[in-house]
């Protein structure tokens, strides 16, 4: 018993990681993705669609290194010495390609709406261990705008900054603040020395300049952490105090325990289904997708929509679409069911 209890103080003592990583959505990419040469940044993502088709895709894709869901668990997509490809065209400070020298963590959101603090504790530790492992300071966790650029289109004659917007809050101070960062990128090196041009101002002035439309969401102040001052055992316990739900991206709440309560409510905070619980029915196709359905085949002769979606044919869950409209099940006319309907569910 003993020397049990010595092993397990010299684990604490090694310290170890507190976070829980689950592998459910590991890509089967890692095995061809190369060994990184360089670690200089932290890049973060909104994945601006739900949780289950974003990690569905990035597992697909090896599109990350981590995703973090909104009720924050952690899933591991490819591993974090391998290059993942998460940042497409982009540049830092003259350096191209910034997959060979980051690593990407994709969180479930969008760009401009607030997360629930959960996930931004998730965030938040999950980046600091990854700051420590790779000697990142803060001003090098920047988001995917940061270092996305593109290329001389039709409204942009010039290489430019501005190519999207993805994980656009992270630059935001309030937000930073609540990631325990205390200092962000100064300035737009590439810009500076003319080797990109400013294709989106109002980015510029949330990377760069004050804009900061998170401030009635947060707390001035860091809220409190539930791995660090604590330190040692009683972290580590909460920490592990229950492994995530393997079979269930979105059932992770894990840490919630009579030993461990649940953190306070977020004062201001939208609701944690918040960013992903429009209440319209979907309008389009691509609405569908974005809100996490899958196509499930087309209704032709011989294959009927209840062989297709069973008994939830009707479901207002379930979608038709043809000729551009989207028609919820629990509304269609079954006389009305016809060939080339193809059919949306989860
Ligand atoms: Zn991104």
């Amino acid at each position: 018993m003993r020397v049990f209890a010595l092993l397990f103080l010299a684990f604490l003592a090694s310290g170890a990681s507190a976070i829980d990583i689950s592998n459910r959505y590991r890509s089967p990419r890692n095995a061809e993705r190369r060994v990184r040469k360089s670690t200089e940044l932290i890049v973060l993502h909104t994945t601006e669609a739900p949780a289950r088709s974003s990690l569905n895709k990035l597992c697909e894709r090896g599109e990350a290194h981590y995703c973090v869901t909104e009720v924050g668990t952690v899933y591991r997509i490819i591993d974090r010495d391998r290059v993942a490809f998460h940042a497409g065209r982009s540049m830092w400070n003259g350096k191209e390609d910034v997959d060979e020298f980051s690593v990407g963590i994709e969180c479930v959101g969008y760009h401009d709406k607030a997360m629930d603090m959960v996930q931004i504790r998730a965030i938040r530790d999950l980046v600091k261990e990854l700051q420590k492992m790779y000697k990142i300071p803060d001003e090098r966790v920047v988001c995917h705008s940061h270092v996305a650029y593109g290329a001389p289109n039709k409204w942009q004659k010039k290489n430019h900054r501005g190519r999207k917007r993805c994980g656009m809050l992270f630059a935001m101070p309030s937000v930073r603040t609540q990631l325990g960062l205390t200092r962000r990128p100064a300035s737009d090196a590439d810009v500076r020395a003319k080797r990109l041009v400013v294709g989106d101002d109002y980015l510029r002035r949330v990377l760069y300049g004050s804009v900061d439309t998170m401030k009635a969401s947060y707390p001035k102040t860091p809220s409190p952490t539930q791995g660090q001052e604590g330190g040692g055992l009683l972290s580590w316990l909460r920490g592990n105090a229950k492994k995530p739900d393997n079979k269930n991206p979105d059932a992770g709440k894990p840490q919630i325990s009579a030993k461990n309560p649940p953190p306070p409510p977020p004062k201001l905070v939208p609701a944690p289904t918040a960013p992903a619980a429009p209440t319209s029915p979907p309008k389009s196709i691509a609405e569908l997708k974005s809100r996490g359905y899958v196509f499930k085949g087309s209704v032709t002769k011989g294959v009927t929509a209840s062989k297709i979606a069973g008994s939830r044919w009707n479901s207002k869950d379930t979608y038709y679409t043809i000729r551009n409209k989207v028609i919820p099940g629990n509304t269609i006319d079954p006389a009305h069911i016809e060939n080339g309907m193809g059919i949306w569910m989860k």
